[in-house]
């Protein structure tokens, strides 16, 4: 937890900061998303913008890319960088990037998973009546779930920071120098608190599955 909150607190600093520092080019990170997805050739691929901060997402049912009002609007080299990173998912759903179709497969045992592991303890517990050991298993199997999307997620998310750095490089929409550091630190940072996700989750998995195969013993 303590990991988490970390990584979560390091990439709103980095975030904070580096939204202040504008980039020379003067785009926008709406331009820089259009720019993107036309020179990748997707023209079916729409661009919103919502309000929240960090709420940035592609989405792929929908093929919509959404940007936070700050990001969409704004000209700083982290809503620059958080917009390439969210067009490098619209081109991994474009190029059947396998790690992406996993997770996207992967999501709706996920939700249910992560259902069970926070309703077990409680209604199988109190209500049901389970034994401990039927609990311990149940949780170890709803964990396992989701340490494995976690897991899928991380090949999903450096190889969208990979593509963003190559594109905005192209498109000289960030210059090199001070302004690619910026931006590097806010994407290196977003990276990381899927990291620490993934840890996380791996920690909880192995805690019930040592008290599992104790169990058994
Ligand atoms: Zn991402």
């Amino acid at each position: 937890m303590a990991l988490s909150l970390f990584a979560s607190w390091r990439v709103k600093s980095a975030y904070k900061k580096f939204s202040q520092v504008p980039a020379s080019s003067g785009m926008t990170g709406a331009e820089i998303a259009h720019r993107i997805l036309e020179i990748s050739g997707i023209s079916d691929v729409s661009v919103h913008s919502q309000p929240g901060t960090l709420i940035d997402h592609y989405d792929p049912s929908h093929r919509r890319l959404v940007l936070s009002e700050d990001n969409y609007h704004g000209t700083s080299v982290a809503a620059l960088g958080v917009s390439a990173h969210e067009c490098g998912h619209a081109i991994q759903h474009q190029q059947m990037y396998a790690p992406l179709q996993w997770r996207m497969a992967a999501v709706g045992i996920t939700g249910i998973a992560s259902q069970i592991v926070m309703w077990v303890p409680i209604v199988g517990g109190i209500f049901l009546g389970m034994r401990p050991g039927l609990m311990i298993t149940i949780m170890a199997i709803g964990f396992g779930i989701l340490m494995l999307f976690q897991l899928i997620t991380l090949p999903v998310e450096f190889d969208a920071t990979a593509r963003a750095k190559r594109l905005i490089a192209q498109t000289g929409a960030v210059a090199p120098g001070a302004e690619t550091d910026g931006m590097n630190k806010v994407l290196s940072a977003a990276a990381m608190t899927y990291v620490a996700a993934f840890i996380s989750s791996l920690t909880y998995f192995l805690v019930y599955l040592l008290r599992m195969l104790e169990d058994r013993r």
